[in-house]
């Protein structure tokens, strides 16, 4: 795109104006970023620096063996696991570097070319170039890249060197900020401001164009170097918005001398503290000693908490059934009083009816089914029957009193269970046996 800013119109008038990276630091790149490799199949190795290939079954038998030397080449090589006939590496390096009174990082994408018997062949492209203005705005001149989806640095590599969009005001964590962060050039130059807001040469894993942004907009950052705080410094430099939250307690730290060693560990400390409503600007709490044994103690007691809300939670609930159950208990067993004594075995099953509320209850608990919690046992015209093993629930049967008829039997799950169709039949056998008891007792009362 043609420049349109002033700003843009001064980073393309440098840019052009620049030269090519020096071969002394292209070669230092290459090197940098790439190491000579070996591959091995069956039972030999294969150079992919050189193309010499030799038999080597040791090697071969030894995928654990990272390293070797080519007898051919004498090279250093490491294991590269190459599946297909050739592979290609991608690596990005950077140049950190002054120009007009302008900080400027310049990205070289490095590409290595493996193939079996062939000589490894390299190339680079520079790729993009930031301009960093003292007052904290930038400039990104670079190569086009295509919208692939899913590849955030398809470069086309024949395409100019241009004035691109860049969204970065927005979005700290755009791809312009993550190339580059494999190795920097040693050579560099850096703005004295950068200096002075606290940069020391450690770029703490982070792209340089990304750390010099952040160094001239975000005064956390500029604050963490200060400090010496190098893992907030990566983990903020990472998810800076995560650490939002946690920056008064960062404060607490810095101020009380406490370096910080495990960010992720101190920051889900922290957090615990918090759910915890512990002061988390309380210097003893903020900068424990010993870090990993004030997290195991913080997570324990946000266990221990937490179970102990659910136990309330299940007493609550519990002691509102018990009511619930002693409320509709002298109703229920009235009625149930006309199926008394009332019992069916057959083989290992026995079949009884459930007679108080709570029997009920409890049946639904054990099959984890409904009967209870959809108040089967306020249907005045059902009778539930219990069918038991050993004691233990296997299913349970609602009868129809009206018709005397089996209306639904279910095990665990409301499933039906292996024995469903003999209790089925046993109990229907005893249907008119048990028409009668009751018809005999009401008569009697
Ligand atoms: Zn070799």
């Amino acid at each position: 795109m043609e420049p349109k800013t002033a700003l843009q119109k001064h980073a393309a008038a440098i840019s052009a104006r620049m030269k090519p990276i020096s071969e002394r630091a292209n070669a230092w790149g290459l090197s940098a970023v790439f190491v000579p490799r070996f591959t091995t199949s069956r039972n030999t190795a294969y150079c992919l620096e050189c193309g010499h290939s030799w038999k080597d079954k040791f090697l071969a038998k030894q995928p654990l063996l990272d390293a070797c030397t080519c007898p051919a080449c004498n090279k250093q090589l490491h294991r590269y696991n190459l599946y297909r006939r050739k592979a290609e590496c991608m690596e990005y390096w950077s140049l950190v570097t002054v120009t007009g009174g302008v900080q400027v990082v310049r990205v070289t994408l490095a590409e290595q070319h493996m193939k079996k018997h062939q000589q490894a062949t390299y190339s680079q492209t520079e790729v993009a170039r930031f301009f960093i203005y003292e007052n904290g705005r930038m400039v990104t001149v670079s190569k086009a890249r295509l919208p692939l989806m899913g590849y955030w640095d398809h470069w086309v590599k024949n395409s100019r060197m241009e004035v691109r969009p860049l969204k970065i005001e927005n979005d700290a964590h755009s791809a312009y900020f993550q190339i580059g962060l494999t190795a920097v050039y040693p050579r560099q130059r850096v703005l004295p401001v950068l200096l002075r807001n606290g940069f020391d040469g450690d770029f703490c894993t982070s792209a340089p164009q990304a750390v010099f942004y952040q160094l001239l907009n975000e005064p956390k950052i500029e604050t963490l170097y200060k400090s010496g705080q190098k893992a907030l410094l990566e983990r903020f430099m990472a998810v800076g918005y995560r650490f939002n939250s946690l920056w008064s307690s960062v404060r607490i730290a810095i101020r009380h001398g406490y370096i910080v060693k495990d960010a992720t560990l101190w920051a889900d400390y922290i957090d615990l503290l918090k759910s915890l409503g512990r002061d988390t600007l309380n210097p003893v709490l903020v900068c424990p000693e010993d870090l990993h044994q004030a997290h195991r103690q913080a997570l324990a007691a946000v266990r221990r908490r937490q179970a102990e809300r659910e136990r309330k939670a299940r007493m609550e609930r519990y002691k509102e059934l018990r009511e619930q159950m002693q409320q509709q208990e002298p109703e229920y067993q009235a009625r149930m009083a006309a199926y008394a004594g009332f019992q069916l075995q057959d083989g290992e099953i026995r079949i009884v009816p459930l007679s108080t509320v709570a029997e009920v209850f409890n049946e639904g608990e054990a099959l984890q089914h409904c009967v209870f919690v959809r108040e089967y046992h306020l249907r005045k015209h059902s009778l539930l029957l219990s069918a038991r093993i050993e004691g233990k629930p296997v299913e349970t049967i609602e009868v129809d009193l009206n018709q005397y008829k089996i209306l639904q039997a279910r095990g665990m799950h409301n499933q039906p269970s292996a024995y469903n169709e003999r209790i089925v039949r046993v109990l229907e056998n005893h249907i008119p046996a048990l028409r009668n008891m009751a018809q005999l007792r009401r008569n009697a009362s």
